[in-house]
C-alpha cells in the first residue's frame, strides 16, 4: 500500500523513535506497528472489486493506499472481466466520532476529552463546551498545544516585516 506520510503522523512516528523509556527495540518496534496500524485504519482508502467478463463476481482486492495504485495495480496483474475502485469509509474516522480520539488532528486537543468537534456546544463562532457525559472539557481545543510553541519561523517573519515597513 502507498501512502503518503502526513506531517502528524510523521511527528507521532519521530516521538516513538526518540522517547528513552522503552526497554529494548523490540518494544519500540511493536509501539511503531501498532501506531502506524492506527494511522492506516484513520485513512479513507481504495478497494478493487473485480467482476469476471461471465459477470460473476470476481474478488474484493485492497486496500490501496489511492485511485491511481488501485489503477495501476489492475494494468499490471489483467485478470479480464471489470474492475471497480470502490472507496471504504475509514473505520478509525468512525470509531473516533464515537469515542473520541486523543492527539489527532481534527478531534479536540484537551487530553481529557478528544471528542469530534460536532461534540461541543457552539459557543458564538467557535466551539466550547464538550456535551459528552463524564468529559469535563471546557473549550474545543483546535489544535496541537504542542504544535505552537514550535511556529517561531512565522512569528520572526511577522517581526521582520514589522521593522521593514519603518
Ligand atoms: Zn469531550
Ligand atoms: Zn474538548
Amino acid at each position: 500500500m502507498r501512502i503518503t506520510p502526513r506531517a502528524y503522523e510523521t511527528k507521532k512516528v519521530v516521538d516513538i523513535l526518540e522517547d528513552p523509556t522503552f526497554d529494548s527495540p523490540e518494544q519500540m518496534a511493536k509501539a511503531l506497528i501498532k501506531e502506524i496500524g492506527d494511522m492506516i485504519q484513520m485513512r479513507d482508502l481504495v478497494v478493487l472489486v473485480h467482476t469476471w467478463e461471465s459477470g460473476h463476481k470476481g474478488l474484493n482486492i485492497g486496500p490501496f493506499g489511492a485511485v491511481a495504485e488501485a489503477e495501476s495495480f489492475a494494468k499490471k496483474m489483467s485478470f479480464g472481466g471489470t474492475a471497480k475502485v470502490v472507496p471504504i469509509t475509514s473505520s478509525g474516522v468512525l470509531l473516533a466520532n464515537h469515542d473520541g480520539k486523543t492527539s489527532w488532528p481534527g478531534y479536540c486537543w484537551n487530553p481529557d476529552c478528544g471528542h469530534a468537534p460536532f461534540n461541543h456546544a457552539m459557543d458564538g463562532s467557535s466551539r466550547g463546551k464538550c456535551h459528552r457525559v463524564d468529559c469535563s472539557c471546557e473549550r474545543f481545543v483546535k489544535d496541537d498545544p504542542s504544535a505552537k510553541t514550535k511556529k517561531k519561523p512565522a512569528a520572526k517573519k511577522g517581526a521582520a516585516k514589522g521593522v521593514n515597513e519603518l
